[in-house]
């Protein structure tokens, strides 16, 4: 168990895409699980833990788009996705015995509770998982714009995004081998470099609001708790 955590709070953004693994599409069953028990142990290191679920595994609105769907249409579909990936998760966190609740911003009362901020907190005092899901329940919007809305909400600490890549570079690493990787950003230098920690939506409102943002690789083991603790793991995004 961590002796002392930098953050007592915080909103984890996953995205969809690290479910995957190394598959094209969908769920890999190892990967949710091994996920799943690196969010329990930072829950047990007396962190309170929400999560906002993306859903681009399985579907998101520009896919729909692209064959000639209507946005609107489309963006819903893509907030179902994270709806499945939101069970799918709590599936594997309450097999290893967490305590987990999904909130869906999207009313779907069969499978999840509906969205009553208050409610949420009450949640996570009692020491349960949240996840969210259907991101901000409005069409043409993304799961980081409800990150950073939700984090705000929850009076989180922080916003961890949870990539593939372990921080912001300063182009794309994979095609510019050149390319190096910030330590701190601030949100201001983030958005007028368009450097892709997060749509200018959810980036303003994490400046306008003063809510940094970690950016990390979570498909490496470790560095969930890592990046809890306030350990240098990827870039801090902040106001300098
Ligand atoms: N979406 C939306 N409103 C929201 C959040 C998500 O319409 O508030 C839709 C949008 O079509 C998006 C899809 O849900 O493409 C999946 O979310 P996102 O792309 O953010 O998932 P991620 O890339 O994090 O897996």
């Amino acid at each position: 168990m961590a002796s002392s955590t930098k953050y007592k709070r915080v909103l984890l953004k996953l995205s969809g895409e690290v479910l995957m693994g190394q598959s094209g599409y969908g769920i890999d069953p190892d990967t949710i699980n091994r996920l799943a028990s690196e969010l329990i142990e930072v829950r047990d290191s007396k962190v309170d833990l929400a999560i906002v679920i993306g859903g681009g595994n399985i579907f998101r609105g520009n896919m729909g788009t692209a064959s000639g769907m209507d946005r609107a249409s489309a963006d819903y579909m893509g907030m179902m996705a994270t709806v499945m990936n939101a069970i799918a998760l709590q599936d594997a966190l309450e097999r290893q015995g967490a305590k987990v609740r999904v909130i869906s911003a999207l009313h779907i009362k069969e499978v999840a509770e509906p969205y009553i901020r208050r409610r949420a907190v009450r949640h996570l005092e009692k020491g349960r998982i949240l996840i969210f899901a259907s991101g901000t329940g409005n069409p043409y919007f993304t799961t980081d714009t409800a990150a950073s809305l939700r984090a705000m909400e929850i009076n989180a600490d922080v916003v961890l995004k949870g990539t593939k890549v372990d921080g912001v570079y300063t182009a794309d690493p994979v095609k510019d081998p050149t390319a190096t990787r910030y330590d701190t950003l601030t949100f201001t230098e983030a958005l007028t470099k368009q450097l892709g920690v997060m749509d200018a939506t959810a980036m303003s409102l994490c400046r306008d609001n003063q809510m940094p943002i970690v950016v990390f690789d979570v498909t490496t083991q470790g560095q969930m708790l890592k990046a809890v603790m306030g350990e240098p793991v990827g870039t801090v995004v902040q106001e300098s």
